[in-house]
């Protein structure tokens, strides 16, 4: 069936516009195989320079940027063309990394709540595949309670800030060139009403930026630390003490490229060996488990987990787009993705043995990457907020129970009791 979408800034049907598509990418893009892609790895400089240039191919072809709005640097059209696009490129390398946070999160809130000439200037250079946007938000204090950040913006005479504080946790922010950084701006209101949220170039002196090692041993991850750094008064984003808003539509689109439900994702293929499924089937058969029942009960109940939640985002998505369940019920999917993974990587890791863990210099030493994975299996239940957080937003935003009792709530943040820092 062709699906012509008139809202769109074209009359090309999706059809027409996939057909055109296929042909761009294949005599465009390097080709990969999708069973066995080459995988970026987040913490190399080298793969978000690939990433630009793969960015910059799209863009002098003109398809990058397919959902954001023309004036902004895209192609102004709707998701079903965006859809198709990630379809066609599937077979094709893709710059996935810049999806998130820098188009799913960080864009798409600049385009919600940015300035004109924000919009202009940042989605436009994004697109272009010459800047990458991050998030600055979480600080060393603590990341779940982001509406206590004390990171303090301070406002001149003239009308500029000086910023002086510390965020930790920013995804790939050595790589990056802009960053949305919340910061509080005014102490004697109660803690959601004094903030502010700020678009800071990330070379700017007063900004000492530092990678932070994982037990992985991953540096893809930062933290910054800010003294005296001096922004102008156009660097804020939306108004000057209501920075929580900006916060809240940050979170919602961070929840909605989580759950893969971002209209801004350009290409849905695995972005690296870690979101690709474990091979729990090949695990069992290289361990000479392939016929033990109780290793096929793991691996069946894993298979039926993840099938479920390919179902659930289907679903939620659906619900959210015709109003039956509200924007926030995309942390359904983020909490249930996290569980997914973990019971996956366990179920990995069950299987494996002995074998997950230690090197016997055998042709099973392969599956060490097993055990390496699982010092990660977390993350999915930390980032974007804890799993936690996810239950108190369910709880109270979705099934209307009470909201959890705080201590700071209506209390000028001044007057919070706090931790000596
Ligand atoms: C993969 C990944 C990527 C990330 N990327 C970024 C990024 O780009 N930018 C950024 O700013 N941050 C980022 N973070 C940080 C992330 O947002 C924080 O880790 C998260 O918000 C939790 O904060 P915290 O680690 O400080 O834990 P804390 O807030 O200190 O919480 C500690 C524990 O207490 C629990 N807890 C806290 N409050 C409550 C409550 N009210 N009810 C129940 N339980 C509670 C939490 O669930 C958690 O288990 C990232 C983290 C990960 C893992």
């Amino acid at each position: 069936m062709t699906e012509t979408v008139s809202t769109s800034a074209t009359t090309e049907s999706v059809e027409e516009f996939a057909r055109r598509a296929r042909q761009w990418l294949a005599e465009n893009m390097p080709p990969i195989d999708p069973d066995n892609p080459p995988f970026a790895v987040r913490a190399e400089a080298e793969s978000w320079e690939r990433a630009k240039d793969l960015q910059k191919r799209l863009y002098e072809g003109g398809f990058a940027g397919i959902c954001f709005p023309r004036e902004y640097g895209g192609l102004g059209l709707d998701y079903a063309y965006q859809k198709a696009f990630n379809d066609e490129c599937i077979r094709y390398e893709m710059p996935l990394i810049l999806n998130t946070p820098s188009f799913t999160i960080c864009a798409a809130t600049i385009l919600d709540m940015g300035s004109e000439a924000q919009k202009r200037e940042r989605i436009s250079a994004a697109i272009r595949g010459d800047e990458i946007l991050v998030q600055l938000l979480s600080e060393p204090n603590g990341g779940s309670d982001l509406a206590g950040v004390i990171t303090r913006a301070d406002r001149r005479d003239d009308g500029t800030w000086v910023i002086n504080g510390a965020k930790t946790w920013s995804t790939s922010a050595f790589a990056g060139d802009y960053g949305l950084m919340l910061a509080r701006t005014d102490w004697t209101v109660p803690k959601h009403e004094g903030l502010t949220m700020f678009l800071v170039p990330l070379a700017a002196p007063g900004i000492t930026m530092r990678r932070i090692k994982e037990v992985n041993g991953n540096e893809e991850f930062c933290e910054e630390f800010f003294d005296g750094l001096e922004l102008p008064a156009d660097a804020v984003v939306g108004e000057v003490n209501d920075g929580w808003t900006v916060a809240s539509r940050q979170l919602h689109h961070e929840r909605r490229a989580v759950g893969g439900g971002s209209e801004f994702a350009s290409g849905t293929g695995a972005e690296n060996a870690n979101e690709m499924p474990p091979d729990h089937v090949g695990l069992a058969e290289a361990t000479g488990q392939g016929d033990d029942a109780r290793v096929q009960d793991l691996a069946g109940r894993a298979l039926a987990r993840r099938i479920v939640k390919k179902q659930l985002i289907d679903h939620v998505g659906r619900a959210i787009g015709n109003g039956s369940l509200p924007p926030n019920a995309g942390t359904l999917i983020r909490l249930f993705h996290a569980e997914t993974t973990e019971l996956e990587v366990d179920t990995a890791l069950a299987i494996a043995g002995t074998a997950g863990v230690v090197d016997e210099g055998d042709e099973l030493s392969g599956m060490l990457d097993i055990g390496v994975r699982y010092l990660s299996r977390q993350t999915g239940s930390l980032g974007g907020g804890s799993s936690e957080m996810a239950r108190n937003v369910i709880g109270e935003r979705i099934l209307g129970f009470p909201r959890e009792f705080a201590a700071d709530r209506g209390v000028p943040f001044n007057q919070v009791k706090r931790n000596k820092t």
